[in-house]
């Protein structure tokens, strides 16, 4: 199975690759923020603790995401793999998914770290939030969601480090074309 993982900050365009990654390689796709924005909308009691979290640009506590993602890959019946979008965020939330693909039978098999300059960040973000409708994609809660990045998630690098399936990608420089073809160029080095 091709199990990835698609990482980076907000704004680094992980929802995007993972579009083209689906056409190409036929995964499955899932993105933890869809999943809970879904949530929401249906006022789902997840959906109600999840809100006020997402909008102060919080991470949801772990018990509640790893339980989530733990119904969603049971759901899943693609036999090609998965991309993970959004998840993990913690090193907590690492360790469950290693726990949970290990008890499938499987593992991550590559970590594409999406990295992009600030600026360019926070300005893909401001301009999705015009069309978004997203709560979160306004200059405060993006600023806390950036800082919650460095401090919480980043870290979660030296994990798939030491595991050998890190991959850093230039996310920022060039068209969303030219940075898909560093993320197949990864992709297929593992798969060769
Ligand atoms: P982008 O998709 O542009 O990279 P993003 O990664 O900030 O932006 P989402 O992945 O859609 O956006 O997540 C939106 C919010 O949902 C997060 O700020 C957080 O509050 C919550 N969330 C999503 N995934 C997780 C997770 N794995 N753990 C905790 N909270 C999460
Ligand atoms: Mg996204």
């Amino acid at each position: 199975m091709l199990n990835i993982v698609i990482f980076g900050a907000p704004g680094s365009g992980k929802g995007t690759q993972s579009e083209l990654i689906i056409k190409e390689y036929g995964v499955s796709h899932i993105s933890t923020g869809d999943v809970l924005r879904a949530e929401i909308k249906g006022d789902t009691e997840l959906g109600r603790v999840a809100k006020d979290y997402i909008e102060k640009g919080q991470l949801v506590p772990d018990e509640l995401i790893i339980d989530m993602l733990a119904k969603v890959l049971d759901t899943q019946k693609n036999k090609k793999g998965v991309i993970f979008d959004g998840f993990p965020r913690t090193i907590p939330q690492a360790k469950a998914l290693k726990k949970m693909l290990n008890e499938r039978g499987t593992d991550v098999s590559i970590l594409l770290d999406l990295q992009v300059e600030e600026s360019i960040l926070i300005h893909r973000l401001l301009e999705r939030g015009k069309i978004s409708g997203r709560s979160d994609d306004n200059l405060e809660t993006i600023q806390s969601r950036l800082n919650v990045y460095h401090t919480q998630t980043a870290p979660l690098a030296q994990f798939y480090i030491e595991e050998g399936k890190h991959v850093a990608i230039d996310g920022g420089n060039g068209s969303i074309e030219d940075i898909f073809k560093r993320v197949e160029a990864a992709i297929n080095k593992v798969i060769g």
